[in-house]
């Protein structure tokens, strides 16, 4: 199977292209030209494996130019119980409450406590693979902006990596102290960490530029160099992301939830994009999906897209308690436009071209129409999000984090308005413990204390859940990286970094 780019349909590249190069040279994302299609049967044959084998078989439909023992090597390296603490990295709580069927996909058991690690444990291994066939003998510089958990668990992905360099740029007040005192301790001879004074956008832009800058470019290829990203813009990310819908829909089937052939609902809440833009894959490779439940914070620029066609940039930023979704631009949107323009990659290059130059697009009345036929957007401010953990707590016993909350109260939402009692899915992406603040505030009304590892603590105590380990081993950690950078000085940094300015 081969890749082309949103941008230029005549661009086609590989599997193992497509992920060392991250993004294409005309800013476009690669996506695959066609899809694999999986029947109830071959979806029942899931039924009868594990994580890692439901793995092997959809990694091996997209990466053609892998070989067997290639994927077999990168599923086992990543997806080990030692990892994310059991056999399933991605089990399920399931929470019914009348006719309201609620499947929390937990993806944060991995090691920095965030869904990312369900990618990033494995993209490294596919990155290097995809170097070598492609690019052999050079070192991949991975290049990540990051609201807070990519870049961690990037970093974690790819310390001591042969062949490869990480950087990690992330806005200076835009990350919880938690993500912020992970990354700042990351250990690793290959890692960079960098605080630039500007928010995610100005992060993501700025990385953006620096792939696709010319004379940057020259200069890392005159090093034996290549950038690569890391980011949900690189198919590497997305893929693995494929996975746990498929993954969580036959544990449904095995638990007796739902029969093979039923629907789900996804609520997932979103930033970039990425996390549901996979489910969308999944239903289109066969996966019985209803309906897609996008569900945004105070940053609603989602759900004003899906609910007028317009998408528009051009508003206030808030800095909110679920950082890894305060975000304007959500690349991965490209993605979808392509696929429901059928495909048409001038109409998505004018589209992304407008909201470069005007900062806002509007979709034609066809594509809105697909939009309405498959997503319901929703939002919910900070109040509502503490609420939702209190009442989920209280009501349901079930700790979740500020990000999991959003999907949460927008799944309600969404019930509320269309009744609809379809099994929903909700992809749960972060441990609790990485944002210790705002959910200790929701479960309790006594005054918190000012340390965050105490409150990470008594959060601990009064909900008599486990605090997770390496979350736990931060409190003592040397910090190694306190640099900060202005946004137009990043390109410099980058090169100053590699010693090749
Ligand atoms: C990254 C992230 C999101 C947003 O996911 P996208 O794929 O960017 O839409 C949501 N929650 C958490 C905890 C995250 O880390």
């Amino acid at each position: 199977m081969n890749y082309n780019s949103t941008r230029d349909k005549n661009k086609v590249v590989s599997a193992s292209q497509a992920i060392a190069q991250g993004i294409s040279e005309e800013g476009g994302l690669f996506v695959p030209q066609s899809l694999p299609q999986y029947t109830l049967d071959d979806i029942k044959s899931l039924t009868e494996v594990d994580y890692r084998g439901r793995a092997k078989k959809i990694f091996s439909d997209f990466l053609s130019d892998f070989t067997r023992e290639e994927i077999n090597e990168s599923v086992e390296a990543a997806y080990t119980a030692e990892k994310f603490g059991s056999e399933n990295p991605a089990p399920i709580s399931y929470i019914d409450s009348g006719e309201k069927k609620m499947a929390l996909l937990e993806l944060w058991h991995g090691p920095t406590s965030a869904f990312k690690d369900m990618a990033l444990q494995i993209l490294p291994h596919l990155l290097t693979k995809s170097v070598k066939k492609t690019y052999a003998g050079k070192e991949a510089v991975i290049l990540v902006a990051t609201s807070g958990d990519t870049g961690k668990a990037a970093l974690e992905g790819f310390r001591d990596v042969d062949g490869t360099k990480i950087m990690v740029f992330y806005p200076v007040d835009g990350v919880s102290p938690m993500q912020k005192r992970q990354m700042v301790t990351q250990k690793g001879k290959n890692v960079n960490v960098v605080a630039i004074k500007g928010n995610f956008d100005d992060a993501q832009t700025g990385v953006k530029r620096i792939f696709t800058n010319p004379e940057i470019k020259d200069k890392l290829a005159e090093n034996n160099m290549l950038f690569s990203s890391a980011n949900s813009i690189n198919w590497g990310r997305l893929l693995p992301q494929v996975v746990y819908y498929f993954s969580a829909y036959a544990d449904m089937v095995n638990a007796g939830k739902i029969k093979l052939g039923d629907k789900i609902n996804v609520a997932v809440p979103t930033g970039n994009f990425g996390n549901i833009l996979a489910s969308f894959y999944a239903m289109n490779m066969g996966l019985p999906i209803n309906k897609f439940i996008c569900a945004s914070n105070s940053n609603n620029v989602l759900t004003d897209f899906i609910r007028t066609g317009t998408y528009d940039k051009k508003r206030k930023f808030y800095t909110t308690i679920s950082p890894s979704m305060d975000i304007l631009v959500s690349s991965n949107l490209e993605r979808l436009l392509y696929h429901l323009t059928g495909e048409d990659s001038d109409k998505v290059a004018e589209l992304m071209k407008s909201l470069n130059e005007n900062g806002v697009y509007t979709v034609d009345g066809e594509l809105k129409a697909k939009l309405d036929k498959y997503f319901w957007g929703g939002c919910c401010d900070d109040e509502n999000t503490q609420k939702t953990i209190g009442e989920l707590y209280r009501n349901d016993n079930y700790l979740c984090d500020t990000h999991t909350a959003v999907a949460v109260n927008v799944y309600n939402q969404y019930f509320e308005e269309t009744g609809d009692k379809t099994p929903t899915v909700i992809a749960s992406t972060a441990s609790p413990y990485k944002f210790a603040k705002a959910v200790l505030e929701s479960v309790t009304d006594e005054k918190l204390p000012d340390d965050e590892f105490a409150m990470v603590d008594e959060l601990s105590e009064k909900t008599n859940t486990a605090i997770p380990g390496p979350l736990a081993g931060l409190k003592n950690a040397e910090e190694r990286f306190s640099f900060e950078c202005e946004v137009d000085e990043m390109p410099k940094t980058v090169l100053e970094s590699l010693s090749i300015s």
